[in-house]
């Protein structure tokens, strides 16, 4: 049975800890989820999950609570992280925004909001290199980052939308701009969680309909 986190410094932490759970269970795998406020419980997770919501705000609390060193090790023990929106622009190597305390796990420079306000909130039928078929994933953007540069070969591009990346890969951590806990669409979880084990149990994925934090 898997053990997995969700930072819940803030954000979107339940629609996460649902996903995950949607997508393990899919896929024939028990898992507990735990959510994490507090230094710890990381050392004890196989997979972790690192939400949208603010950036400033979780990079700040994340270093106060003394779990960005942990989220750190989790990810040079080559274990895989997922982190989304505000979760990618924490992850990156460079949010351009002094308020951001980056952690460096992904070798990108961020653009923080980055799809302007006309667009605040969109989805996208976005084509996602390495999923496990070729359909399009529904990709839901909420004030989303765009990934502005790619600043070492480490990093893989999996995704652009607008003429800019949305989704990359370095080793074992996935970010996306988008939120793939928004959507039944497991797929993007089985390629940053699950080796892109086809969900067998389809049913179960439609069971929740997406949400709008
Ligand atoms: N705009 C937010 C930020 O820059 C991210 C939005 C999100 O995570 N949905 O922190």
């Amino acid at each position: 049975s898997l053990t997995a986190g969700v930072v819940a410094v803030q954000g979107d932490v339940e629609e996460h800890a649902d996903a995950i759970e949607r997508a393990a269970r899919a896929r024939g795998h028990e898992v507990t989820v735990h959510e994490i406020r507090e230094s710890g419980i990381v050392p004890d997770c196989d997979l972790l999950a690192m939400p949208g919501g603010e950036s400033t705000t979780i990079s700040r609390l994340v270093h106060s609570e003394g779990i960005a060193a942990e989220i750190r090790d989790h990810v040079a023990a080559g274990k895989p992280l997922l982190a989304t929106c505000a979760g990618l622009i924490v992850a990156s190597s460079d949010p351009n925004d002094d308020r951001v305390d980056e952690l460096g796990l992904l070798d990108v420079a961020v653009e923080r909001n980055a799809f302007g306000r006309q667009k605040d909130s969109f989805e996208a039928p976005l084509e996602v290199d390495g999923l496990a078929d070729d359909e399009p994933y529904p990709a839901v953007f909420i004030r989303a980052p765009a990934i502005a540069d790619i600043e070492s070969g480490d990093a893989e591009v999996l995704a652009t939308w607008d003429g800019r990346p949305v989704a990359v890969r370095q080793g074992s951590v996935v970010g996306t701009a988008f939120h793939p806990e928004l959507t039944p669409d497991s797929r993007l979880h089985g390629l940053a969680f699950f080796k892109n084990e086809a969900a067998s149990v389809p049913s179960l994925e439609a069971e929740e309909p997406a949400t709008d934090p």
